[in-house]
Formats: C-alpha cells, structure tokens, sequence
C-alpha cells in the first residue's frame, strides 16, 4: 500500500504520518496514538477487512475522507499475529518523546515518532505469536556460478527466537529440497536470484512469504562486514571457511535482521557450517509424499512427527523436528546418538526423573533472545533461573548414572557449565509473582535493594494517610459513603453523592473542595491536601519503577554475560529431551535399536508403520508387522509389488521409507531388527497425485518428478514408486512403468520397492536378475476377500477389483453386471491374446540376445549407419548405451 500524496492543508500530525509510511510501503503501519495503534488510508482499509474491526474517518486529505482504524495496544499482539499469518508485514511506529516535550516546542509541534521494528513472519520474537514446539526460521539464499549455466546455492537459517545461525551449501537440483527442509517461514534473497527463470518451478513449491532484497544492496563486501560486525571479530576464520554463496547467504539474512529489528542486535549463536551431503536428501515431493512433518493436508496430527514425538519441552520438541527433517550421513554421528537412546530407554529410573525435571524447565533460548534484544519482561528473566536450575538437576541425575555413553557425556558436562551463582542472584532478586512487563513494576523481591523498599513503603504509608484523610473528611461533612477513589484521568478525588456535592459547594467546606467533575448522582472534588499527598505518592511509585527498570537492566546484562553457556545449556537440554522422547517410545512401542553401517543391506524383520499402527489400534484392530529384504546384489534389490487394492501395498512401502528415516536420525526403528545400508538420497513418488493446486497436468508432475528420480538415484539411494504410469492410458503407462523399472535396475542400481498394478511387469523378473515379485497375501472365502496384509513373495493373482468395489458398497446390481462383463472380456483375451506378452516385446540391451554379426548397411539406411559408426560400446556406460539404443530405435 503506497503511501498518499502529501498534501499542503495536511495537519503537521498528518504530514508526520504520510513521511513514515512513504518510508515503509511494504509494511501495514501501526502508528501510535496514546494508547492505541491507529493505521489510515489503504492500510486502514485491508486491517478492518483481515481483522474485523471498524473502520471509521479522521478528518480529510485533499479533499477526502480519511479512513481508520485502530487496536489498543494492550492486545496488540493478537492483531499482529492474525495479520502475519495472513502474509502481512507491519511496522510498529512508536512515540519515542513525552507528550510533554513536544507541547514544550511549541503550539503546533507533533509527537517524535519513529519506526521502532518491522514484525515478519520470520522475525518475531514474542511467546504468543510463536509457535512453541516449531522453529521460526528466516531463511536468506545466495549463489555462487559454477559454470555457464549451473550455480551453487547458499543457505543462511536464522530463528532469531533462539539464535540458531546455520549455514550450507547445495546444488541447484537440491535448493526445492533445502528449502523444504527448512520449512521457512520467511525467506529472503536478492531480486535476480528471484527472478530466474531456472527457479519458477522451485518457488511454485514455496509456501512461505518471499521477499526480494535489490542486489545492489547484497555486496560481498558488505556481506563480510556485516558477519564480522555481527560477531565482533575481524575475521571469520574462527568459524570455519565459507563458500562465497554462503557468505552471501549470510550478508542478505544479517541485513534483513538488521532492517526489521532497527538497531536491536538479536544474539545469535556463531554460524555452524553443514557440509553439502551431511545429511540425508530428500526432496520436497518425496518429504510432502511420506508425511513427515505435515500430512499432505498441512496438519502436524497425522504426521511421523507427531506420531513419534514424545518430548516434553518445547526446545525439544523444535529439535526433533529438526533431526526428523535432516537425518545424518555420519555413520559415528548416528552410532552415537542410538547409544544415547539404549542408555534411556534401559535405565527406566534415569529416563523418568530426567523427563520430569526436563518438563519444569522453561524455554531457555527463547527467553535468553527476547533479553538479548530488550522485548523481554520478569517472566523471562525467571525462565532463565528456572532453565538453569532444572540443568543443574539434571546434570546431577546424569552423574549419578553409571558408564554414560559419549552423546550423552557431552550433555551433561554443558548442563553443569548452568552457572548456580547467576542462578541464587535471580532467586533472590525476583518476586514470586511475576507480572508480564517490567513496566508494571512489583517484580523485584522485598529484602532485595533497601531504596526499592523503601520507596514501596513510603507508598504504603501514604495510602493509609488516604484512608486516614477519608475518614476526616466523612466526619466533617457528616457524608459516610464519602470516598477517596482514584482513575488515570483525574488521579486522586473525593466523590460524594449529588446532595451532599451541593451542600459542599456551599457550605464549610467550600474553601477545602474544588470542584472537578459532575457526575449524573455524585460529584467530584480535590483538595490541596490530597494534591500534595498525590504527589508524594506517585513520586513513591515513580522512584521504585525506575529502581526496578534498573534492578531489570542489572539482571538482563548478567545473563547476557553468559549468553554463550545459556544457549548451550538450553541446547543439552533440547538434545537430552530428544533422546528420551525416543528411549520413551522405543519402550512404550517395542521400538528396536537399527544396524546402520556402510554396507547396501536393507533388512528389515517385522517392520510396522507408526502411523498406520496408531490409526489401528485407535479402532481395536491389529498391525500386520512384514519383513523387507533389499540387500546385496543378488535378487530381490528391487522388489515389485503387486496385490488388490487397500492390500496394503502404499502401507508397506512407505513403513520402509520411514524405517530409514528414523534409522539416521539417530532413533529406533518400527520393526523386530533391522540392517540398513546407509541411504544417502531418498525418494518417494506416487503416480497420479491429484495436484490441481498447482495447476499442472498430474501426469506432467508424475513424469517430471520420476525423471528427477532416475537421474539423481544413485546405488546408495532408496526409491518408492507407487503406481507409477498409473496417470495415463495404460499402454503409454505400462511402457513408462517398464522402461523406468529397467533403468532403476540398470543404470541407477538402488535399492527400490515398486508398487504397480501393470501385472505384466511381474514377467520382467525372469529377465532382470535383481528384481523379484511378492504381493499381498488375500484369502476368499465364499465369494468375500479378506486383506490379508502379509507380503510375500509371488504375483498377485487377481486384482479383486470387484470384490472391493462390494467391500465399497457399489450396488448388487452393478456388481453382478461388472463380473459378466469381465467373465466376457477374459473369454475374449484367452482367445485372441491383444495385450502383448512379455517376449513380444524390446527389453532391455544387455539382457536381450545377442545382436547378429553386422552386415553393410542397405543405402536407405544411412542414417542409421551414421548412427551406428558414433557408438564405441566399450567406452559407454549402461545409461549411455540405453540412450544410445533409443536413438537407433528412433532412427528407424
Ligand atoms: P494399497 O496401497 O494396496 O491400496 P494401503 O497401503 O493404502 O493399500 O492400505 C489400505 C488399508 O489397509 C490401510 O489404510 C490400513 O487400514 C490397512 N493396512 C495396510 N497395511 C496393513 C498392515 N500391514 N496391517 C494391517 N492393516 C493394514
């Protein structure tokens, strides 16, 4: 919303306002006005609509009516909260003089106002517009070239409610993938990178609010000096080196912070560089398809993440959801953190007593970011002694634990780094109560600071001469309901009921009341005497506030002294909170530690799906635990699934996806035992998604995101195909199903479950010799199935297509005609086969007989003969010589 037009009849409060918003026209300003935040013009007008509230005028501009509207500050945050969730940026202008001061200047002269922050939604800092269990994260990208057409990507993830600063680095295929890891809720970047063509598929996928920055404001240069700045060091070589999209990255995350915050410095922890492939890939389709932390509908209930989580805090609830969507590629990493989560789960006492005291302890690095940017209130500053104390427990249970294993070692010697002297100063400085702002005073401890006391009791003191004043004047007027009251807009007054009023004004007492206020049944008075006392008792309460503010500042800058122990201490806490929520469930669930080693095993014996399960058991019904063999190079590396509908096929592909997920995050797995290589890129796709949302032909993104898979898969990969081809007429599907099961085989040699219902690809195994078959085991009995959800090996016999349709209610009627037309149309392809046989048709190069001796090629075929002579089978690899084969086969 662009600001008006100044305009010369402007009142001077007027022309104050249309300067500020000229400086802000991205943002919704909340322009204050005593004690409420007015917004005009067309930002009036979007506010009233997104938040239902009244929308009036305030005099005119050029002519026309003026529109407002306005929210009392005291509930501001809710305002603010609906309009960032509704992708809305507000800047919160504030009067930064006294009233006072500017009628001192003269008759005409405004209000100082300025711009004090600009709330985003990757910005915020405050308890309730955040999300207690989820990161905040503001995540800025850059990139480097690498060659004519191919760029490098940066990756700064800022949550500044928490200090978190993490830095990588990936290849462009990846950034949709890096992003979706992320789960931003802002990002930022410069405009070019914006408006690359090569990206548009990218940001199609991004949910959260981008907002581009000018390049000429992202400088290297001033991307450097901005994280020195940041840091307060001179060179960065502290922090380990740095590729020069990641400093980019870093520069453009730094100068948003610093232009939304406006001069407050949120303490953010040094960045931590994560190398490219130090964490499992998995791209946004396959993250959306395997619902790991939303389901495909956006909600967390229904997701992995819920389904596993346990934490009892939120900083761990944050940290699971981190781990959950970056699992590691470091074999030791992972050893460790499982030998961290045995510990738990055997030592039932130690799980337990750290849990509860992890449940009592506040969130330590969200109050430590609000102290660092001065937003926080006594509460934070009591979540600090809180989050310390619970530590310190903790890190005495720790030790009282035999042989801790190294993960967990560390954790408890950053737990007992909680400074307990810092933890005394802030017991015996805080009150029990805690009001929410400082500003409200009644915070410090009584026997804390004696002038603080002091001045409290001289307020006391001074209400009882109220009373005692009172009382005198009930007495002298003979008026016994006569009262000393007090509001904000008189301060002290006498109230009496309307006669007595009368007679006072008349009467003895004239001298003594003035009168200030006439009500409909009583008047109002002062005295000098009450003026004085008035005084003396606001000067009281003014002189603790500003002793309490400083007491506040005192504390605030103690704690910022040791921000660095605070911030670790929070994070052992989180990390602690991590393993015990698996130890947790591994117990409560029959959880079993995994093998995971560098060997292109996948073994899994009585593995179930978490989510699944909990539905079942939700119902009384009971979970049908399957084995999964893809390892070595013999058979079964690849295993296609066939089997009816709702046999369970979807079910048990993805129980495996996730099995591997949980494995190198570092938790137990769903299953009886399981040995898993380690997976470096996973992938998940199912045919024929239905993705109108976007806009794009469902097949089209079926076939894009298969060829992404086909030319990243690599051996170490694990790929799910569910139904692939499924999205177009069955003969183009079951050729896209076929070659793309031939080069997973071929070429890409992953691990691979394929779910298909082409029931003619089951034939391929005679031909591939690590394909093997196993479907879904379903009984008949007198007419009905039964899902018997069991894998085993084979080919499914039927597809029971009919049967589901009953099980579906579809009348008796149409069921009785569907299954005399299929006993038609089966007599009819027992007659006169149409479909083709496998052998009727090309497979794959090297698996078909070998090619006849040459002959000279005829004269019309010259071009396959050109062809032909470009091709050096020795030098090829197998894609190239399947590339090579299409070309012929096209030539002819
Ligand atoms: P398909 O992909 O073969 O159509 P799904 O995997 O979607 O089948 O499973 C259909 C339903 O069958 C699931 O919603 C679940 O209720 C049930 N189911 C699947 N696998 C199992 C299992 N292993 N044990 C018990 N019930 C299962």
């Amino acid at each position: 919303v662009r600001a008006p037009a100044p305009d010369r009849g402007a009142t001077p409060m007027m022309a104050q306002y249309i300067e500020i918003k000229a400086a802000n026209p991205d943002c919704l300003l909340f322009y204050r006005m005593g004690d409420f935040y007015e917004l005009f013009f067309g930002d009036a007008e979007i506010a009233s609509r997104a938040l239902g509230i009244v929308l009036t005028k305030r005099g005119k501009h050029a002519g026309a009516d003026i529109a407002m509207c306005g929210v009392p500050v005291e509930r501001s945050d809710d305002y603010l909260n609906r309009l960032i969730a509704l992708g809305h940026r507000v800047a919160v202008c504030e009067q930064t003089e006294d009233p006072a001061e500017a009628k001192r200047r003269g008759p005409k002269s405004v209000v100082r106002r300025e711009v004090v922050r600009l709330v985003t939604p990757g910005t915020i800092t405050e308890d309730r517009l955040l999300e207690p269990g989820r990161a905040n994260l503001l995540l800025a990208i850059g990139r480097r070239k690498l060659s004519e057409d191919a760029y490098a990507y940066g990756l700064a993830a800022v949550d500044i409610s928490t200090g978190r600063f993490s830095l990588s680095e990936v290849p462009g295929v990846e950034l949709g993938g890096a992003i979706a890891r992320h789960d931003p809720r802002e990002i930022v970047l410069s405009e070019t990178i914006y408006a690359d063509p090569i990206l548009a598929r990218v940001w199609q996928d991004v949910t959260a609010p981008v907002t581009p920055l000018a390049q000429g404001e992202l400088e290297p240069h001033a991307a450097e000096r901005r994280i020195k700045a940041q840091f307060g060091v001179s060179t960065l070589e502290g922090f380990g080196t740095f590729t020069r999209a990641e400093i980019a990255a870093a520069g453009a995350v730094l100068l948003y912070i610093e232009r939304t915050q406006i001069g407050a410095r949120p303490p953010l922890n040094p960045p931590t560089r994560e190398a490219n492939g130090a964490t499992l890939a998995i791209d946004a389709a396959t993250r959306a398809n395997l619902e790991l932390t939303r389901t495909l509908a956006g909600a967390r209930t229904g997701s992995l993440l819920d389904a596993i989580d346990r934490t009892v805090s939120a900083s761990g609830a944050r940290l699971l959801a981190e781990h959950l969507a970056g699992p590691l590629m470091e074999l030791g990493a992972i050893a460790r953190r499982h030998e961290a989560v045995a510990c738990l789960a055997e030592d039932h006492v130690l799980r337990r007593a750290a849990r509860e005291a992890l449940a009592r302890a506040p969130d330590l690095a969200r109050a430590l970011s609000r102290i660092g940017l001065g937003r926080a209130g006594p509460r934070d500053l009591a979540a600090i002694r809180e989050g310390l104390d619970a530590a310190t427990a903790i890190a005495g249970l720790l030790a009282g634990a035999e042989a801790l294993p190294a993960d967990l070692a560390t954790l408890a010697e950053h737990l007992r780094a909680a400074d307990p002297a810092l933890v005394a100063h802030l017991r015996a400085a805080l009150a029990d109560e805690l009001p929410l702002s400082r500003r409200d005073g009644g915070f410090v401890r009584s026997g804390y600071h004696p002038e603080i006391d002091e001045a409290r009791l001289l307020g006391q003191d001074s209400r009882k001469v109220i009373a005692a004043l009172q009382s005198r004047y009930a007495e002298e007027t003979g008026c016994r309901t006569l009262r000393i009251k007090h509001n904000n807009m008189l301060g002290y007054y006498i109230e009496v009921p309307q006669a007595v009023g009368e007679a006072c004004l008349k009467g003895i007492l004239r001298e003594t009341f003035v009168h200030r206020q006439t009500m409909i049944d009583a008047l109002r008075f002062t005295s000098v005497e009450l003026g004085e006392l008035e005084t003396k008792i606001s000067g009281a309460s003014d002189r603790a506030l500003a002793l309490e503010a400083s007491v506040f500042d005192d504390l605030a800058a103690q704690v910022l002294a040791q921000t660095e122990t605070v911030a670790r201490v929070a994070e052992a806490l989180a990390g602690l909170d991590v393993a015990a929520s698996h130890a947790e469930l591994a117990v409560e669930q029959s959880w079993t530690r995994p093998r995971v080693d560098d060997s292109l095993a996948f073994h899994v014996e009585g593995g179930r799906h978490p989510v699944v399960e909990a539905a079942l058991r939700r119902s009384g019904e009971p979970f049908i635990a399957n084995d999964c063999d893809l390892s070595g190079e013999g058979r079964g590396r690849i295993r296609l699934i066939t089997g009816p509908n709702m046999g369970g096929k979807s079910t048990f592909l993805r129980q495996n996806a996730l099995i591997a997920v949980l494995a190198q995050m570092g938790a137990f797995v769903p299953a009886a035992k399981a040995h898993l290589g380690l997976v470096d890129r996973l992938f998940s796709r199912v045919g024929a998604a239905d993705d109108l949302a976007r806009g794009q032909s469902t097949f089209m993104v079926e076939m894009v995101e298969t060829a992404a898979i086909l030319n990243q898969a690599t051996r170490r990969s694990l790929v799910i195909l569910d139904e692939i081809g499924r999205g177009t007429a069955t003969f183009d599907g079951l050729s896209i199903a076929w070659a793309c099961l031939e080069q997973l085989h071929e070429a890409n040699a992953c691990r691979a479950l394929f779910a298909t219902h082409f029931h003619e690809l089951t034939a391929l195994s005679q031909r591939l010799s690590r394909l093997d078959n196993a479907t879904l085991k379903v009984a008949e009995h007198r007419g009905q199935v039964v899902f018997l959800h069991e894998v085993v090996p084979g080919v499914a016999e039927r597809s029971y297509g009919l049967q589901v349709a009953r099980l579906a209610g579809l009348p008796a009627s149409v069921i009785a005609r569907a299954s005399a037309i299929l006993k038609g149309l089966e007599k009819a392809e027992r007659e006169r086969p149409s479909r083709p046989r496998i052998d009727d048709l090309p497979l794959f190069a090297s698996l078909a007989p070998p090619p006849p001796p040459p002959e000279p090629a005829p004269e019309a075929d010259d071009a396959l003969g050109l062809l032909l002579d470009t091709i050096d089978p020795d030098a090829m690899t197998p894609r190239e010589a399947l590339d090579a084969l299409y070309r012929l086969k096209r030539a002819r």
